[in-house]
């Protein structure tokens, strides 16, 4: 579904991401790891056409991604979910659906959209009027990631979404993500709690200043201390 091949990018003169390659197959759930500034949201960022200087292939269900726009991506089918969620805080939790709809060809399906989506997330179901600055940063989260599937991508890239959020409501959300994957969603996981991750994941790589250091399936990488030690303990 996408294969990441000698990526590189760059801020300034800075070499964030060094040679990078990874793929997921169709259907698969991969965790990528690493300690802060090691390139991971760099990586997301590049898939989704968001970083300015960035060389390599970026192959995604069989197009070329490198040089095309943003949205020529989206309407391929990826969506993306930063790590600041990016919601609209003054509008409702409704409105901010709609806007996750309103570059779909399926726009004026809106409601059914909706429906569906919030069928997944009932958190939010129960809070469509709600505005979505009054929710806490775990809803808030939901909602962000809600608005990303609400258009059913084929791919997904979440980059951390368990940051600030509290336990509870980060084990609602891995649930959930364990449903987009039984439904069919391919997704690219960017995340620092590596034990829930690498439970709910595929496969896993790990990335160190700038460069893929290791890549496993997710329970031998569970299983192997030594990794955790090596790449991932502060
Ligand atoms: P974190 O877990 O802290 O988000 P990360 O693994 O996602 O880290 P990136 O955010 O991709 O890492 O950062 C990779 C490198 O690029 C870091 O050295 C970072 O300081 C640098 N960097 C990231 N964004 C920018 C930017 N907009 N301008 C300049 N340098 C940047």
């Amino acid at each position: 579904m996408l294969e990441i091949a000698g990526l590189n990018a760059w801020y300034g003169r800075s070499h964030a991401i060094q040679d990078v390659s990874l793929s997921v197959r169709r259907g698969e759930l991969v965790c990528l790891i690493g300690r802060n500034g090691a390139g991971k949201t760099t990586t997301l960022k590049s898939v989704m056409g968001l970083v300015a200087n960035c060389a390599g292939s970026i192959v995604f269900d069989g197009q070329e991604m490198t040089g095309q726009p943003v949205h020529a991506r989206y309407a391929a089918g990826l969506a993306y979910v930063p790590e600041e969620r990016r919601i609209v805080p003054g509008l409702t939790v409704r409105e901010n659906l709609i806007l996750g709809v309103v570059a779909s060809p399926r726009r004026a399906e809106a409601e059914d959209m909706i429906e569906q989506a919030t069928a997944m997330f009932p958190r939010l179901k129960e809070r469509l009027s709600q505005i979505a600055a009054t929710m806490s940063g775990g809803e808030q989260q939901m909602l962000a990631i809600a608005r990303a599937m609400i258009a059913e991508p084929k791919m997904v890239l979440l980059d951390e979404p368990s940051e600030g959020i509290m336990p509870l409501l980060v084990d609602e959300m891995f649930e959930q993500f364990e449903l987009m994957k039984q439904r069919g969603t391919t997704v690219l996981l960017v995340e620092q709690n590596v034990g829930l991750a690498l439970a709910i994941a595929d496969r896993a790589y790990v990335m160190e200043s700038g460069a893929v250091v290791h890549a496993d399936t997710a329970q031998a990488m569970l299983a192997d201390q030594s990794v955790q030690e090596r790449y991932l303990a502060v």
